[in-house]
C-alpha cells in the first residue's frame, strides 16, 4: 500500500491556503487510499522567533483542526512531531549527507533569512538546516508520496536528492518519495497582495482567510479582495493575479475548472459574492466539528498519544537502519 506523509507547522492560525492546498486532500483522498501519517511539525516552528506558550497552543489547535477537517484516526495516524524522537535523530544523519550549498539555495531560506536580516534580527541556524529535518520527517516513515502545496515542492525535491545520495553511498535504505499536488489551488494567494502566497504567519492580515474566521469576517475579506485593473473576468495568473486567485478559490470549493468558470462571470462583484459564499459553506462543517472537538479535549489527547505511539513504531526500525548503514 502506498505510504503518505505530510505536515503542517504551528506557526500561526491555519488558513484557507493550508486547507485547499493540503488538508482537504489529506482528508478526502489520501487517508482513504493509502497508509497515511499527518503531523503537526512543531520542531519546525522553532526556526524563527517564537513564543513557547503560543507554539504549544497552536500545535494543539492545529491537531484539532486536522481532525475537524475530516482526518479519521481509524484511517490514518495524526501526531505531533516532537512526541517522536526519531525525527531529530534522523535529521542529524541527513545533515551529514546534505551540503551547506544546497541548503542555502532553498527559496524559503533565502526569503525568510532576508526578511529576518532586514528587520535587524539574526537568523537561526535551524532555519538553514530546516530541509534536513523535513527530509527526516518524510524518510523516517518510508513515505512514497508527500501531498503538499507548491511552496513546499522544492523541499521535497531536496528530500529526494538526499535519499538517493544516502542510498548510493551507504546502501539502499530509504524510499525516494515524490511530491503530489492538488489540481486546483496548489498556491492560494493573499487577497490583498495576490502576488504573494496566503501564508499563516501574519495573524491579523486582511488578505488572509483563517479556517476559524466567522462567516461575516470571511465575507468581508473576500468582498474587499484586491482586484486587477480592467473589469472583465479573465483567468490569467500573470496579468490578472487578483481575479485569477478568486477563480481558483471558487473552483476549488466547487470542484470545477477555474478557466471555464471565468466565462460565467461578467463582473468582479458577482464573482466575489459567489466566492465568499462558497468559502463560508466550505468552512462551516470544519468549524462545527472544531467546536465539538474543543469541548472534548480528552479525545484529542488520546488521538495524539496513540498517533505518536504508532508513528514511533514505524519510524524506529527505519532510523535504526540508517544509523547502521552510515556506520553508527
Ligand atoms: P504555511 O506556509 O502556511 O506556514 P506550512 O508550511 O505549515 O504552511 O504548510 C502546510 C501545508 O499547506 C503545506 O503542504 C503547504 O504547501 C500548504 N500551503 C501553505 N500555504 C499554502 C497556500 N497559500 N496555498 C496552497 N497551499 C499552501
Amino acid at each position: 500500500m502506498t505510504r503518505v506523509f505530510s505536515g503542517i507547522k504551528p506557526t500561526g492560525h491555519l488558513t484557507l491556503g493550508n486547507y485547499l492546498g493540503a488538508m482537504r486532500r489529506w482528508a478526502d483522498v489520501d487517508q482513504h487510499r493509502s497508509e497515511a501519517l499527518f503531523c503537526i511539525v512543531d520542531l519546525h516552528a522553532l526556526t524563527v522567533d517564537h513564543d513557547p506558550a503560543r507554539v504549544r497552543r497552536l500545535s494543539r489547535q492545529g491537531a484539532t483542526l486536522l481532525l475537524a477537517s475530516g482526518l479519521d484516526p481509524d484511517l490514518c495516524t495524526v501526531f505531533v512531531q516532537s512526541h517522536v524522537d526519531e525525527h531529530a535523530r534522523l535529521s542529524y544523519v541527513l545533515e551529514c549527507v546534505a551540503t551547506d550549498g544546497e541548503m542555502r539555495r532553498m527559496i524559503q531560506y533565502r526569503e525568510k533569512s532576508a526578511r529576518e536580516r532586514e528587520r535587524g534580527g539574526s537568523v537561526r541556524l535551524s532555519l538553514l538546516t530546516y530541509p534536513a529535518l523535513m527530509a527526516a520527517d518524510i524518510l523516517a516513515y518510508g513515505a512514497d508520496e508527500v501531498p503538499v502545496g507548491d511552496d513546499q515542492r522544492q523541499h521535497v525535491e531536496l528530500t529526494r536528492d538526499l535519499a538517493a545520495r544516502f542510498n548510493q553511498r551507504y546502501g539502499h535504505t530509504f524510499v525516494v518519495p515524490r511530491a503530489t499536488r492538488p489540481q486546483v489551488a496548489a498556491r492560494v494567494m493573499n487577497l490583498q497582495d495576490p502576488t504573494s502566497k496566503m501564508g499563516k504567519s501574519d495573524d491579523s492580515g486582511p488578505g488572509i482567510v483563517y479556517l476559524l474566521d466567522e462567516p461575516n469576517v470571511v465575507r468581508k475579506k473576500i468582498m474587499r479582495a484586491m482586484t486587477d485593473s480592467g473589469s472583465d473576468v479573465v483567468y490569467d495568473r500573470e496579468t490578472r493575479p487578483g481575479v485569477t486567485n478568486l477563480l481558483e478559490i471558487l473552483a476549488a470549493c466547487e470542484g470545477s475548472d477555474p478557466e471555464k468558470l471565468s466565462g460565467a462571470y461578467e463582473s468582479y462583484g458577482a464573482l466575489k459574492k459567489d466566492t465568499a459564499e462558497a468559502v463560508v459553506e466550505l468552512l462551516r462543517p470544519v468549524q462545527e466539528r472544531h467546536k465539538a472537538l474543543c469541548a472534548d479535549p480528552g479525545y484529542v489527547d488520546g488521538v495524539l498519544r496513540a498517533g505518536a505511539e504508532r508513528a514511533r513504531g514505524m519510524a524506529r526500525p527505519q532510523v535504526d537502519a540508517a544509523y547502521r548503514a552510515i556506520g553508527l
